[in-house]
């Protein structure tokens, strides 16, 4: 009787001790997953989210395989990702899923998570081609007001890891933080690029050009290529204020800059700087390069007419300073500031208008400061 009831104390004590144990092993868990969830609520790019899912929950969950398959229609997500520099060879595990419509098909619109073996649980589509696909998994959609952003994959190559009736808090709680931290840096990266254009004309904004022309000096010191850079401001612009009114004003804003684009390449860049003035970036253009183009521009504006409403057509003209950035030695020189150059085209603008308008002008060539001297033949 007394040895029974010891044998009850010893495996009540078991059965606390297991319990105790699983508490501890869930808060340590909750706390993990916590600091997770700290970190990404903390980032603001898309791609140093990526980078932290990637790294960080293959870690807190100890798993051996994760994937993210992001849903990207207009391949706006691989954009941001490219021009924020991000190494898709490093990440094979993030896949961008054009064919949106697959998210429906296989999970419908729920939240719910997918637990059980890969074949059962996902299809290929799904899965990064060049991993191995692992033995079970948990698919955890990131679901964020009735939109599919995409799904995160834990893999295991333990069988028994991800059981359909397995419970799935900790998944949950990480779905939802990350749905909501994807769709901010979305927005975030949507509002960031919006703000490069003008509202009004459609092309660049100042902020850009001025962005643009920081990296296209220093690529012009390190490949040795030329570089102009063009002002262009419309002649008379506030008789066409005056007589027409400002509606009238902003539709001939809008009319020049589409003129000024067509006569340029794709890399080229065309800013509105402020009010009616706009500047263009030529990369590796030489002077004589710089002066053609500006002329092509001159003549396309001029020619073009602006269609008014019960009115004669609009003739508008435009005048154009040139400054060109020249490098001796690619590599070894030191930069030119952009003020500089803007300034040489700004004061060839004002000779063009001086001298009439409707005219191109050189203002000349900038050379970069060598830091090193040549070495005499
Ligand atoms: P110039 O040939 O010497 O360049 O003469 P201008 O009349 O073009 O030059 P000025 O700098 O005197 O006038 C520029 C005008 O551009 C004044 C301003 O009302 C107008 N402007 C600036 N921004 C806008 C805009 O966004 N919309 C409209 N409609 N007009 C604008
Ligand atoms: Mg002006
Ligand atoms: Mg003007």
């Amino acid at each position: 009787m007394e040895e029974d009831l010891e044998t009850q104390v010893c495996m009540l004590q078991s059965h606390m001790d297991g319990m105790i144990q699983r508490a501890q092993k869930n808060e340590e868990m909750l706390k993990r997953v916590q600091s997770l969830e700290m970190r990404l609520l903390s980032l603001n790019s898309l791609r140093e989210l990526i980078e932290h899912i990637h790294d960080d929950a293959k870690q807190v969950f100890k798993l051996e395989s994760l994937a993210l398959v992001l849903a990207d229609e207009n391949d706006e997500i691989k954009q941001f990702l490219t021009e924020d520099g991000f190494m898709f060879g490093d990440y094979q595990s993030v896949k961008l899923l054009s064919n949106i419509a697959l998210f429906k098909e296989k999970f419908g619109l729920s939240q719910r998570i997918l637990l059980g073996s890969f074949e059962k649980t996902l299809s290929q589509e799904f899965w990064p081609n060049e991993s191995k696909a692992p033995q079970t998994v948990a698919v955890i959609p990131l679901l964020r007001r009735g939109v599919y952003l995409g799904c995160m994959i834990f893999g295991s190559d333990d069988e028994a890891r991800f059981q359909v009736d397995m419970a799935t808090y900790f998944l949950d709680r990480l779905g939802k933080v990350l749905s909501v931290c994807m769709e901010n840096t979305l927005n975030y990266e949507q509002l960031r690029r919006s703000s490069l254009f003008d509202t009004l004309t459609g092309v660049n904004n100042r902020r850009f050009f001025e962005q643009r022309m920081d990296e296209e000096i220093h690529r012009s010191m390190r490949t040795g290529d030329s570089l102009s850079c063009l002002f262009v401001d419309i002649d008379f612009f506030k008789k066409v204020n005056d007589n027409f009114g400002h509606q009238v004003g902003d539709m001939a804003l809008t009319h020049v800059a589409k003129q000024l684009r067509s006569q340029l390449r794709g890399n080229d860049v065309l800013a509105r700087y402020g009010g009616e003035e706009f500047v263009v970036i030529l990369p590796t253009a030489s002077e004589k390069k710089g002066v053609e183009v500006a002329e092509r521009m001159r003549e396309a504006v001029a020619k073009a007419q602006l269609e008014i409403v019960g009115k004669h057509p609009l003739k508008l003209t435009v005048s154009i300073g040139v400054s060109t950035f020249i490098v001796d030695m690619p590599g070894a020189s030191k930069a030119v500031d952009k003020a500089v150059l803007i300034g040489v085209a700004d004061k060839a603008l004002y000779l063009a208008k001086n001298s009439g308008r409707n005219l191109v002008m050189a203002g000349g060539e900038v050379m970069a400061v060598s830091a090193v001297k040549k070495k005499s033949a």
